[in-house]
């Protein structure tokens, strides 16, 4: 703690994953022995850089931008970039940190890393994020490769932004090298279902989770949070197998459609016209209404799946839920729920999902696309969908058959860190002190 002074985020990641270790630690001793917890804490690469732009009005701006390379025990640095004001080194920390596991959980070649800017994209013209993210990309440019550490988009990071940013690589570098990035446009290089990939793979392991119980997504009531890319395909899936969605949000408020939300027109507001939640309550009529300020989790449904940002579900915001039935709750964002309320479900008895393997589905479709990118392949979306749904039971049986084998049962928590750190542990033994 006081070596990372003031990064309280990546505080409450690094504690999460070691409270589930204890059992492996005293199973393992090698592991200490060769300093891997240690190690696994300090980054092997931060690079933190100046980001200079000229607005619409002429005046420069100034941020500040980050890339956290934390582990590439596994294969090269992947994870994704953020822009949101509230960008700083704890978060960029926490993010990077969480996706060592997470990477490792998918059962692909990627090590963990994570980037961002402390930028607003919010109300900026087209032209100013464009010359923002070819600014961005003219310091990224020398520590990213395809072979090196590979980008992908998080908040107020999509394919937009990814383009820009790629154009600027290609510029710089004079190679066309489609394995840089990940999330790219469709015709060039990009692949099928990667948009789909996070919310879709966070409802499959929701499914599954529920599977365990006699139960399916099939007639539940969910609740979503945030309006973004994850939020928005975590519905549509939920949609596809049964379920009805009922909530969605952004900062400013949420909306209640008791009916089931009207996905085009989501779609329409968030996606094409990049507008506000209560927009879309504006134009749905047929009883939706919205809520200014305030969470998704006061109101009654089954299933809940957070998938805006971190912190965004509280203890307070757990109770509720489970006085209010809820039965499954999983993660498609990172770290949303904190680490009180996570406990308060796993007493509870609530299946829960934690996000380094429940939001995977979207690292573990970025490696198909690098795949896909190595081969100069593209593949049909039905077959990228499989392998998406493959991955994602195969990560939900991993973490249950871990969690069964360091005596925690039923326990998401346990077995996604266990699991996960475990692979990456045994890589850094076998590599040596490096
Ligand atoms: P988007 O930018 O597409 O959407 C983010 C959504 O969350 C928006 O509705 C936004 O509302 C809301 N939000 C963001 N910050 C806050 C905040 N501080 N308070 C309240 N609401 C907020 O991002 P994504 O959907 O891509 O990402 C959402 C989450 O999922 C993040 O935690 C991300 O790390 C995680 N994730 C994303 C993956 C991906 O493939 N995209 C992969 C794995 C995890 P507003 O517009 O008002 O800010």
């Amino acid at each position: 703690f006081a070596r990372n002074p003031g990064e309280k985020e990546f505080h409450q990641a690094v504690s999460e994953v070691f409270e589930a270790l204890d059992p492996v630690v005293d199973r393992h001793p090698e592991y200490v022995e060769a300093g891997i917890l240690h190690r696994l804490c300090e980054p092997e690469r931060q690079i933190i850089f100046r980001v200079p732009w000229v607005d619409d009005q002429g005046v420069v701006q100034v941020n500040r931008g980050f890339r956290v390379e934390f582990n590439s025990a596994l294969g090269p640095y992947k994870g994704g970039i953020r822009f949101h004001p509230s960008v700083y080194l704890g978060i960029v920390k926490f993010l990077g940190f969480e996706q060592i596991f997470k990477n490792s959980l998918t059962g692909m070649p990627i090590g963990g890393a994570k980037g961002g800017s402390d930028f607003n994209p919010s109300g900026r013209s087209d032209g100013e994020i464009m010359r923002f993210c070819q600014s961005f990309m003219t310091e990224l440019w020398r520590h990213v490769g395809e072979h090196t550490d590979v980008p992908a988009g998080d908040i107020g990071v999509g394919a937009r932004e990814i383009g820009y940013m790629f154009g600027q690589y290609k510029r710089l570098t004079n190679r066309f090298e489609a394995g840089v990035l990940t999330g790219k446009g469709l015709t060039w290089g990009g692949s099928l279902v990667r948009k789909e990939a996070t919310g879709y793979g966070t409802v499959m392991f929701t499914d599954a989770m529920l599977r365990t119980r006699g139960e399916s997504m099939d007639g539940q009531k969910v609740l979503v949070s945030g309006s973004g890319n994850v939020a928005i395909y975590a519905a549509e899936k939920a949609m596809a197998l049964g379920a009805k969605v009922i909530t969605a949000s952004d900062s400013s408020g949420y909306v209640v459609d008791e009916n089931g939300l009207d996905l085009d027109l989501l779609k329409q507001v968030k996606e094409v016209e990049r507008g506000r939640i209560s927009e879309y309550a504006e134009r749905r009529g047929n009883g939706a209404h919205f809520v200014e300020g305030g969470y998704v989790w006061e109101v009654p449904g089954t299933v809940a799946l957070p998938c805006a940002t971190q912190n965004e579900l509280g203890n307070k915001a757990a109770g509720m839920l489970i006085k209010n039935g809820v039965k499954a709750v999983a993660e498609g964002a990172n770290m949303p729920c904190t680490e009180k309320a996570t406990h308060t479900f796993l007493d509870a008895g609530v299946l829960f999902g934690p996000g380094k393997a429940a939001n995977a589905g979207g690292v573990a479709t970025s490696a198909l696309e690098m795949q896909q990118n190595a081969q100069r392949d593209s593949w049909d979306f039905d077959y990228t969908r499989e392998r998406l749904e493959q991955i994602m039971h195969s990560i939900h049986d991993r973490c249950v058959e871990t969690a069964d084998s360091y005596g925690a049962p039923g326990n998401y928590v346990a077995g996604a860190n266990i699991a996960g750190f475990i692979k990456v542990a045994d890589a850094m033994l076998a590599q040596g002190i490096v």
